[in-house]
């Protein structure tokens, strides 16, 4: 369905094409196209010409002498079609205005879920479909956010109310999409739960985002041919909407898809965090810092506890993703055979790219295994080493890092002397972002039991 800045190329392209023309013959070959009185359109029409063509939202009005409007919308598949073809039907064609000068603008709809309805000029914001409709969400102005903010403010989630044309008009599925991203709201957010901040955002990024398509609408015009059929559709920059699987540019995370209301949903768990997802606790650290000791404790206070590793072991034993890891590593894949165990660590090491391709199969499916059980439970914990590096931190209403000094690193993990400088190389493999506010940094340094009552203390 084309949406605001695509309709604004159609009229943009129909403007030199039909302003003049006076209409000499009307064929319509299909009925429920015209949604008013279909003999006063049929013959009022009739020696009419066009004047002007403009838009609100998504209904282009095509306005004519005698105070004569012709309200419009391609809904799916409709597109206009201008020819001087003495024979301009085509299967798909819906409606002809056959013009005095032997040119022919055509209706064209595959899906039939376009309309015309015609009405005075003057009255055209008072027909029902127009008036019914909010402010466009490019021309939102300070006054009419009261209004605007009040109807999001709904139980609902942001992305329907996106979508909603009576809050503002111009918003389709790609562009809302589009304005989520930017604004790094979860598109499944009731619009309660949003602050007076989010909602200040989607307003500046739908602004932003309608009026770069328009741009980009206007440069395509001059590669246009009207015979072709104008739908409005062109090539614009989108930077999350159809981009399922692959990675954001803002993150590293990959963006999932899902179906809001039906509707085909793009979007970044990381970037725009889920805030019924955002409970479980997390445990990450250097190896030895104690994470699985952490684990067992939170696991006696009755959490359900998962370890990151040992799922990701079970999932490279499943044929289907041995098979997977083999083909992009070009050898026979097997953690429990020790020497390919060692093959396959050698290419990695030493291929980054290879392991890259590894990591960016596996995580996605860890990821749904801790989702789902995150969705499941009330109280889940869990050891997660990539935490960071996978991009999970979505998932954690607490992130406990574990932190130790090498000495004590050391002494947990019994290394002997002289792997002491290959071992504590683990330590420094160690990035985050220092301003995520749900990182809790914990220092294990004496006991155990400090190390839990520490934990504990942040628990509560
Ligand atoms: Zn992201």
């Amino acid at each position: 369905m084309p949406e605001l800045p695509e309709v604004e190329t159609v009229i943009n392209i129909l403007k030199p094409l039909i302003i003049g023309k006076t209409i000499d013959k009307i064929d319509i070959f299909y009925d429920r196209l015209i949604q008013s009185d279909y003999d006063t359109f049929t013959k009022k029409l009739i020696g009419r010409t066009f004047k002007s063509v403009d838009r609100y939202g998504k209904y282009i009005f095509l306005n004519l002498d005698e105070n004569l409007t012709i309200i419009t919308h391609l809904r799916m598949e409709g597109k206009f079609r201008f020819t001087s073809d003495t024979s301009p039907r085509i299967k798909a064609t819906s409606l002809i205005f056959e013009f005095k000068d032997k040119t022919y603008l055509c209706f064209d709809d595959t899906r039939k879920f376009g309309l015309m309805y015609l009405t005075n000029t003057n009255e055209k914001f008072n027909v029902e479909m127009i008036k019914k409709l909010g402010v466009e969400a490019n021309k939102v102005t300070e006054s009419d956010k009261e209004k605007i903010f009040k109807k999001l403010n709904a139980n609902k989630k942001i992305k329907e109310l996106l979508l909603d044309q009576t809050i503002m008009c111009g918003i389709g599925n790609i562009y809302a999409d589009e304005i989520l991203y930017k604004s790094h709201i979860n598109p499944f957010t009731k619009g309660k739960d949003l602050t007076t901040f989010d909602y200040e955002n989607i307003v500046k990024f739908a602004k932003i985002t309608l009026e770069d398509a328009i741009k980009a609408g206007g440069s395509t015009i001059h590669s246009f041919h009207p015979s072709e059929g104008v739908d409005g559709r062109f090539q614009v920059q989108l930077t999350c909407y159809g981009k399922e699987g692959e990675i954001c540019p803002n993150c590293g995370t990959t963006f999932h898809k899902t179906f809001i209301g039906g509707r085909g949903t793009t979007y970044c768990p990381n970037c725009q965090v889920n805030p019924y997802l955002r409970k479980a606790i997390g445990i990450t650290g250097p190896i030895g810092s104690g994470k699985s000791s952490v684990l067992s404790h939170l696991a006696s206070l009755g959490y359900v506890t998962l370890n990151c590793d040992d799922i990701i072991h079970e999932l490279y034993r499943m044929p289907i993703h041995k098979n997977k890891i083999s083909k992009i590593l070009h050898t026979d894949f097997d953690i429990d055979n020790q020497k390919k165990k060692q093959t396959a660590k050698l290419i990695m090491i030493n291929d980054p790219l290879k392991k890259k391709a590894v990591e960016n199969y596996i995580y996605p499916k860890l990821e749904e295994i801790l989702v789902k059980h995150i969705e499941e439970n009330e109280k889940v914990a869990i050891e997660v080493p990539l935490l960071f590096k996978a991009h999970f931190e979505y998932m954690f209403s607490k992130i406990f890092v574990i932190e130790l000094s090498k000495e004590k690193q050391i002494s947990n993990l019994k290394i002997r002397n002289d792997e002491i400088e290959k071992s504590l190389k683990l330590n420094n493999d160690y990035y985050y972002n220092k301003d995520n506010k749900f990182i809790i940094n914990i220092k294990n340094k004496s006991t155990l039991e400090d190390l839990f009552n520490q934990i504990d203390s942040f628990l509560n």
